[in-house]
């Protein structure tokens, strides 16, 4: 696998791509490895981010969906910040609580790294209980382009977690969620 970084950080530069052993076949794979753990597992600063993330589901404007989501991210000097989903009646105008998050992070923070980012998701009775979900928040494509490029951009792996319920999907960098990246 293709690595670079230091920190002890590992950042895939493509994803692993796995070529078939059959010289023949012309099938390749993208792949990945993430976790699913126990939130309370987590070390002290991502278990905030899950909890600020989870919090963060109250600031959302959801009328149109009433799927409530907060998104938390942390710089690399360990500030933390939340943005939440803001709909639109014109729907496209609408933006996600990850880009929301993560466009505040980048104009007031430009030369700041963000090392992670916690996705938490609620329904609008129960903001900040994220147990009221049946799945995880998995990010929209255009959030997983954004992600990505943010990633590219710094050169240091973007943590992904996604809070789902008591427990957290744990992915080590961004660009696993994209394959074939727009650049
Ligand atoms: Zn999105």
């Amino acid at each position: 696998m293709d690595y670079s970084g230091d920190n002890g950080y590992i950042i895939p530069k493509k994803l692993l791509l796995l070529h078939s052993d059959n010289q023949n076949d012309k099938m390749s794979t993208f792949s990945f490895e993430y976790q699913r753990m126990p939130v309370a597992e987590l070390s002290e600063p991502d278990r905030e981010l899950c909890r600020r993330a989870a919090i963060a589901t109250g600031g959302s404007y959801a009328p149109y969906s009433n799927y409530n989501v907060g998104a938390a991210l942390r710089l690399a000097d360990g500030t933390v910040m939340a943005g939440a989903n803001q709909e639109n009646a014109s729907y496209p105008c609408g933006t996600c609580a990850e880009r929301t998050a993560l466009n505040y992070a980048q104009a007031n923070y430009p030369q700041m790294a963000v090392e992670a980012i916690a996705v938490a998701a609620a329904h609008e009775q129960h903001r900040g209980d994220t147990t009221s979900t049946h799945r995880p928040p998995y990010p929209c494509g255009l959030c997983r382009q954004a992600l990505a490029e943010t990633e590219h951009r710094q050169q240091t792996p973007l943590k992904v977690l996604l809070v789902d319920g008591d427990e957290a999907i744990v992915i080590p960098s961004a660009s696993c969620l994209l394959p074939f990246t727009f650049e």
